[in-house]
């Protein structure tokens, strides 16, 4: 027969890595063994019971009485693009805040949606300045949403959702706002800061399997989205026409939901329900604490200013004259364990030591600073 491959390809097993990086995380097993039960219809009754339970618990995460909340199958990329497809009309203009990578894909999302991105740059390892922010809407009256990431991956950096949601308001304007490596590690509050539309993703501080973007969207959205003039420019995320599955009226086909993905994130955020948001939190400064003062034993400096760092993204310069690649490899070669470059303008310049979810644990934080004692002998 044709096609047929020469090499003889046996079962794919992983190695066990210790997941130290910017995501994904460590899967606990609990959650790694919701993904092997049976797979069933995603019209069964059984399913859809289970989906309004999912829906619950995003809620819990998302901190929001909204009624759209619900998964979005596809990565966070995915849950950036259904913010911005839905909202976004040609000639819209939006005021996107870039302090990092994250922030940069936002601009080009709604070059892509033909809006006109209003850029409010920062400093890679800055937060977003509120004062930039409102002097951007001061000279662009006509702004329709302000939108940035509250926990710039790339940099380690978290910016004040609260401050930049208020400033939104008070000039009229609709917020989008990317929580994908904040969710479960700080405090994320939906309804509280107003936040209009706002993705996260599975594979950071819930501890899923990547692939699956949390999303919500207050009525405000809904409602805008249902007087579009024109249709969605993208068909698999209308999300009118997704509602026919995730709403709560009817439950019709849209698309094969990826049930047994689903199954898992139903696990990781009933675990996340167990431990308790607050807890999580205290959790995640608890290890970054940790590690800060075993890092700064070998006279690591952090890339961030104390006050706007992350937990659970603890971004490290290289030290001079230590090869930052090599380190990474050793690293991953003799102890399993994987750490993040730098992107961008940081390539080869830091190091990402992600604590997120399952991974944020006091015994990854003493293997992490075990292993590079033997790698910066
Ligand atoms: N936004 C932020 C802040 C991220 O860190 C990432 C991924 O790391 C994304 C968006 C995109 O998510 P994904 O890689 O799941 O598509």
């Amino acid at each position: 027969m044709k096609f047929r491959p020469t090499k003889k390809i046996s079962t794919f097993y992983p190695p066990q890595r210790t997941l130290m990086g910017p995501g994904p995380s460590d899967i606990h097993p609990r959650v790694l063994s919701a993904l092997s039960r049976p797979t069933i219809g995603y019209l069964d009754p059984v399913f859809v019971a289970m989906m309004d339970e999912l829906k619950a618990m995003l809620r819990y995460a998302f901190q929001t009485a909204n009624e759209v909340t619900f998964p979005v199958s596809g990565p966070g990329s995915v849950g950036m693009e259904i913010c911005f497809v839905n909202m976004v009309n040609p000639g819209d203009k939006v005021i996107v805040c870039r302090n990092g990578v994250f922030g940069g894909r936002m601009i080009e999302n709604v070059e892509r949606c033909q809006g006109v991105p209003v850029v409010v740059d920062d400093a890679w390892g800055e937060p977003v300045d509120p004062n930039k922010v409102e002097d951007a809407i001061k000279k662009n009256p006509d702004a329709k949403i302000l939108a940035f990431v509250h926990a710039e991956t790339s940099t380690g950096v978290l910016s004040d959702a609260k401050t930049l949601c208020e400033i939104a308001h008070r000039y009229g304007l609709m917020t989008i706002v990317d929580t994908v490596t904040s969710l479960g590690g700080v405090p994320v509050k939906v309804d509280e800061w107003g936040i209009d539309a706002c993705y996260s993703a599975s594979q950071k501080c819930l501890s899923c399997t990547p692939g699956l973007s949390p999303v919500t969207f207050s009525d405000r959205v809904v409602e805008m989205v249902k007087k579009r003039e024109e249709k969605v420019h993208s068909w698999f995320l209308d999300l009118s026409l997704l509602l026919t599955y995730w709403g709560n009226t009817t439950r019709t086909y849209h698309h094969t939901a990826p049930t047994n993905s689903l199954y898992a994130l139903h696990e990781a955020l009933l675990m996340l329900q167990e431990e308790g948001l607050e807890r999580a939190w205290a959790r995640h400064r608890r290890n970054h604490l940790a590690l800060k003062a075993g890092l700064e034993t070998f006279g690591l400096e952090f890339l961030v200013k104390p006050e706007y760092r992350l937990p659970q993204m603890n971004a490290v310069k290289v030290l001079p004259g230590v090869d930052e690649a090599e380190v990474r490899r050793r690293l991953l070669h003799d102890y399993n364990l994987e750490l993040g470059a730098g992107l961008g303008d940081l390539k080869g310049k830091i190091w990402r030591f992600g604590i997120m979810g399952y991974s944020c644990k006091m015994e990854n934080v003493m293997l992490c600073l075990c292993a590079l004692e033997t790698v910066f002998a």
